[in-house]
């Protein structure tokens, strides 16, 4: 990892305003807020492209960059780049076009010595792009697409209002490869009302026969403010914990056996294929998020950007930063997040984030006994078993 760590730059004064050398940071989250249709189990800042200024939009993510750098607090040297969303796949090609060309241009000026990001990422949705967009995002050197297929089945897709059919997303997944990206990534989910193991195991295959790079199965959680939380709450989205268990061995088998590292929880790669910027976040490193709603964390500060597309685009073309809301990290929270990101990884956890103290030792021996974590003796990483995986966030409040 390059860059400084973030529990050295603690006190470096991002947040604060005090003079400091800018923390180098290598790696930076765009967020696109634009959804075609809004899928009601989704928590993240997004919203109808409808009378919104994109174009303005672009300009501001641009701006709050500029902004950044002229403040002197970060130095960025970015080694991934990350569009989320959102459906970033949504921008008109000119105007994707306008932000990637006008990030690689500041990356240029802003002290980039180097050849620039290694792996550019961009989350895509079926009916959102052609094979002539596809063809400019890997022109303008896109690495890697992350496509929310979701489900093979029109039931599950109809349940989680998603807007695209089967067959849409394998002609979506098509036109990736004919565009020659070189890594694809299929994001799948499970654990959905009405999905039954068997269906689940027929995506699971459907997506083994495409030849994907990476899968992500994410399983369904019923986030705060979603359609979904409502009704799961009056009774009507029943979730059972053994189909979820089920699902998610099914997941680790089949993904497995056709030749995928389970590297992460929820994320399986062939040799080689891993996601870089993913895995710089769970190992702790410094990022920049621009747009709204992004999260920064920078020299053991963080901060979001309010969640307001609309006043995020109207000060950036006025060339003033999005309002934002700061906090300090203190070393305490800095290591509970390690304890809990890190352990969810094929790597494991460095030893050196937990607890110190005999109590945490005591749990660690009594997890180790009853065969859900290994501690290397080498590396002195602790890592899930197969059987620790399917309680990760259990364990990881153990630790903690
Ligand atoms: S497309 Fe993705 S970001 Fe948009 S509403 Fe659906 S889940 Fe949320």
């Amino acid at each position: 990892m390059k860059g400084k760590r973030a529990d050295q730059d603690a006190g470096t004064g991002v947040a604060g305003g005090q003079s400091a050398d800018p923390v180098v940071v290598g790696h930076l989250y765009v967020h696109i807020p634009f959804c075609h249709r809004i899928c009601p189990y989704c928590s993240f800042h997004k919203h109808q492209p409808g009378g919104h200024d994109l174009n303005g939009f672009v300009e501001a993510v641009l701006a709050e960059l500029d902004a950044t750098m002229a403040a002197g607090l970060v130095s960025l040297r970015p080694e991934t780049v990350y569009f989320g969303g959102g459906t970033p796949s949504l921008l008109a090609s000119r105007q994707i076009e306008r932000l990637i060309r006008g990030l690689k241009e500041r990356f240029e000026v802003g002290a980039c010595d180097r050849a620039g990001p290694a792996e550019w990422s961009l989350e895509a949705n079926p009916r959102t792009f052609d094979l002539g967009k596809a063809r400019l995002w890997r022109e303008l050197g896109v690495t890697r697409v992350s496509l929310g297929v979701q489900a093979w089945d029109p039931d599950t897709l109809r349940i989680l209002g998603r807007d695209h059919s089967p067959a849409e997303a394998a002609e979506a997944y098509d036109m990736l490869r004919l565009a020659g990206l070189p890594v694809v990534s299929l994001d799948l989910m499970f654990s959905i009302p009405g999905q039954s193991l068997d269906t689940w195991q027929r995506g699971l295959r459907r997506t083994i026969e495409l030849k994907p790079d990476h899968v992500s199965t994410y399983n369904l959680t019923f986030e705060e403010d979603t359609e979904f939380l409502a009704k799961h709450q009056q009774g009507r989205l029943p979730q059972s914990e053994e189909d979820n268990a089920g699902c998610f061995e099914l997941a680790m088998d089949l993904l497995g056996g056709a030749g995928f590292e389970h590297y992460e929880i929820s994320n399986h790669a062939r040799p080689g294929m891993r996601c870089r910027h993913n895995q710089a976040y769970w190992r702790g490193a410094d990022y920049l998020g621009l747009g709204p709603g992004a999260v920064s964390t920078v020299g053991g500060h963080r901060w979001r950007n309010a969640p307001d597309t609309r006043d995020y685009t109207l000060r950036g073309l006025a060339g003033e930063a999005p309002q934002r809301s700061p906090e300090r990290l203190t070393s305490e929270q800095r290591r509970l997040e390690r304890v809990a990101l890190e352990l969810r990884t094929a790597d494991g956890l460095e030893e050196l984030h937990l607890d110190p103290g005999d109590g945490t030792r005591r749990v660690l021996d009594l997890l180790v006994g009853e065969g859900l974590v290994t501690m290397d003796a080498g590396d002195r990483r602790v890592r899930l078993t197969r059987a620790g995986r399917l309680i990760a966030d259990e364990i990881a409040a153990a630790l903690a």
